[in-house]
């Protein structure tokens, strides 16, 4: 009975959450992530946050243990600088964010935030100190003030709205007839992915937390948008110890170091142009992409020509 209830309780705080958040597919996967095994460890003290410098220590994971994900990673992040994760679909770069926030442990190494182990420490500090912006924003069936306050409930109103702004989601808030008051989610206002990802970093320049990790849109967004939440996220990033699961292409550009993951193992690491030099995945990577956008300009183009 013991181990039957066990799952029952997840599955009902599965469904709570289902409920509340925004259903699909991929809001789903997230909240599948949990892990309602990963508990704080007897007597674990807050985490300590000074120059907030992440470091992984030859970090290796596998959700399933016949199939190694990450196999030995290590890499720092120093206080205030930006590194930037590449590679290819499936190379494990979305598991170290999740490894980071603690919805799993490594099975091997460690990972720590300034010397701290972080599977020490309790985890309300951790999640404290991380601001995330996934991929696939939660929004919650409330209004849009609702969703960027959830960053900090404590909040005034004058700084969700310095928030909104920062994100530059304000214009677009303000054009609504209920303003902030707009009920949004399933049963409110749809938001685009674009708008979505804004109000994300508008709630995570409201938590304002010294780490942050990026988990960027692979799917193309029409370049004004683009350029509006590149705006936001180097807003968001300045100053902050920053993880950034990249694939636009100015990210990459600017970050102090770029790491290439494949298949779970860091195959180059170095600047931009270091790595364009060295002509190898990174290298090619570029090159394809670069192929692909000037592609698509010019198909933009030719559709507008018509
Ligand atoms: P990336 O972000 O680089 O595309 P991920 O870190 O999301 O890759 O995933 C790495 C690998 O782990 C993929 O092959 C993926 O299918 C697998 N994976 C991700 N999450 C789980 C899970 N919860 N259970 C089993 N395998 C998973
Ligand atoms: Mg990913």
């Amino acid at each position: 009975l013991v181990q039957l209830s066990m799952p029952l309780n997840f599955m009902g705080m599965i469904y709570r959450e289902i409920k509340q958040a925004l259903i699909d597919i991929d809001d789903m996967f997230r909240i599948l992530h949990r892990n309602p095994e990963i508990a704080d460890q007897p007597g674990a003290k807050p985490l300590a946050v000074g120059e907030a410098v992440v470091r992984f220590e030859d970090v290796r994971f596998a959700y399933n243990p016949e199939r190694p994900i990450l196999r030995g990673v290590s890499f720092a992040v120093p206080s205030g600088k930006t590194v930037a994760i590449v590679g290819p679909s499936g190379a494990g770069k979305s598991t170290l964010s999740r490894l980071l926030f603690r919805f799993y442990e490594p099975q091997g190494g460690r990972i720590t935030i300034d010397g701290q182990d972080i599977a020490a420490v309790r985890q309300d500090s951790l999640r404290a100190a991380i601001g995330m912006v996934p991929q696939d924003t939660v929004l919650f069936n409330d209004t849009i003030g609702y969703n960027i306050r959830y960053g900090r409930w404590e909040a005034s109103e004058a700084e969700m709205r310095e928030a909104a702004r920062l994100a530059r989601i304000d214009r677009f808030i303000e054009s609504l007839p209920e303003g902030y008051d707009t009920p949004v989610g399933e049963r409110g206002l749809k938001l685009s992915g674009g708008e979505k990802q804004r109000v994300a970093i508008a709630r995570t320049i409201l938590k304002g937390p010294p780490i942050l990790v990026l988990d960027e849109a692979t799917s193309a967004l029409d370049s004004f948008t683009e350029r509006e939440i590149q705006d936001a996220l180097d807003r968001v990033a300045q100053g902050r110890t920053t993880l950034v699961i990249a694939h636009r292409l100015s990210t990459v550009v600017n970050a102090d170091e770029i790491l290439v993951l494949d298949r779970g193992v860091i195959v180059e690491r170095g600047d931009h142009a270091g790595l364009l030099a060295h002509g190898g995945v990174y290298a090619a990577m570029w090159n394809r992409q670069r192929e692909a956008d000037a592609a698509r300009e010019a198909l933009k183009r030719a559709e507008d020509r018509e």
